[in-house]
């Protein structure tokens, strides 16, 4: 058997070589490492692709949520509510700033926040909310957007798995994933869906004035060279980065397609085992499958599965193995074991299983029947 990867980059590299070289030589031939032409082309296409809004590049995806924060005037202890059920970057960012992050539990067959749980724990001094589109589909963003005008909450989407991922609002209306709230974060990291070779990331805003200030703080708060009007701090993503985007950005649509293919698959194939779960479709947005998520009966029969496919050559993931509220760095009197019984018991039972762009049937079935064999 080869050597089955989470995701496979070495392959989807080979496919795009010639282009994804020339991209990178052309940076080293033009020296153009900072802020070369390819950063303002790849935000232009990216921003083409995504319907048409502002997009502003910088250093990483944990950035983007941090910058996103620091342009919207919040003062300290400003509430800002989150997912307990995320990775750590959707809340870190909120401590970093002395916000205080007022978390909440998520819908056990989606894994994401939902606007019940927004409504039961807002407060006075909450200023924004952050919905994570988990694993590669959106979040229910109409009623989301709906109690964020309600409370006058800022909304800020954490798309950094849902890249390429479209909504649909009741009224047919459709948009991508991040152009919805006030401002979208995505990140590039390489095995994102969209992923460089290296750290990347993004902030998409509809307006221009938010994009203003938002390229401004992601720039040492300048608008012109040496002259700061606020703190900012340095986040840039790198030439060769966008070069590479530039590429990966054409192909985005047929990788979002193959992700699909494997989770067609996957779903057909396990739709009668009685002892796993597979992920539910919501059907109000199109998946881009960062993860395909099952979830087991409980921990032991998780950590089972896991050994019992690695054994066999299978590599799987546990996204998330503890929830934010228990992890040490936000542990407070508020949050104890107990507070979010559902996130909590999502880190026991999830499993994520091998799933990208380079999958070849042979592999697929090898996996789907290992699988079926467990019980
Ligand atoms: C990857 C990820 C981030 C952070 O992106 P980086 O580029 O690694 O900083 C933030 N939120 C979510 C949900 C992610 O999956």
């Amino acid at each position: 058997m080869k050597n089955i990867q989470m995701v496979d980059l070495k392959r989807q590299y080979e496919h795009i070589k010639t282009e994804i070289d020339k991209g990178i030589q052309e940076v080293i031939d033009q020296t153009a490492f900072i802020n070369g032409p390819q950063i303002k082309t790849f935000a232009t296409n990216l921003g083409g692709y995504l319907g048409g809004t502002n997009v502003i590049p910088c250093g990483n995806g944990t950035d983007a949520l941090q910058i996103a924060l620091m342009a919207l005037n919040l003062q300290p202890g400003d509430e800002i509510i989150v997912p307990a059920f995320t990775y750590v970057a959707t809340a870190e960012v909120i401590g970093l700033l002395k916000l205080k992050p007022v978390m909440t539990e998520v819908d056990p067959n989606t894994f994401m926040i939902t606007p019940e749980e927004i409504e039961r724990v807002v407060t006075p001094r909450c200023k924004a909310v952050v919905p994570v589109h988990m694993y590669g589909q959106c979040a229910p963003m109409e009623e989301i957007l709906a109690v964020a005008k309600k409370y006058s909450l800022y909304v800020i989407e954490d798309t950094a798995q849902a890249i390429g991922a479209t909504y649909t609002f009741f009224d047919g209306r459709k948009a991508k994933a991040g152009t919805m709230g006030d401002i979208g974060c995505t990140s590039f990291f390489p095995s994102k869906n969209l992923g460089c070779y290296g750290d990347g990331g993004a902030m998409y805003t509809n307006s221009s004035e938010l994009a203003q200030k938002l390229y401004m703080i992601a720039n040492h708060g300048q608008a012109k060279k040496y002259h700061h009007s606020v703190i900012g701090c340095n986040s840039r993503l790198d030439t060769i980065q966008a070069a590479i985007l530039n590429v990966k950005l054409k192909h985005l649509d047929r990788y979002s397609s193959a992700r699909n293919s494997v989770a067609d698959a996957y779903d057909k194939a396990f739709e009668n085992l009685g002892w796993l779960r597979t992920p539910k479709r919501v059907s109000n947005s199109t998946h881009v499958y960062h993860q395909y998520t099952i979830q087991l009966t409980d921990a032991r029969d998780r950590d089972q599965l896991k050994v019992y496919l690695q054994e066999r050559g299978i590599p799987s993931m546990v996204y998330y193995p503890v929830s934010l509220h228990l992890q040490e760095a936000f542990r407070s009197d508020e949050y104890g074991v107990g507070a979010f019984p559902i996130c909590e018991d999502l880190c026991t039972r999830v499993l994520s299983l091998p799933i990208h762009t380079e999958m070849d049937q042979e592999t697929l079935e090898y996996i789907i029947e290992t699988i079926k064999s467990y019980k």
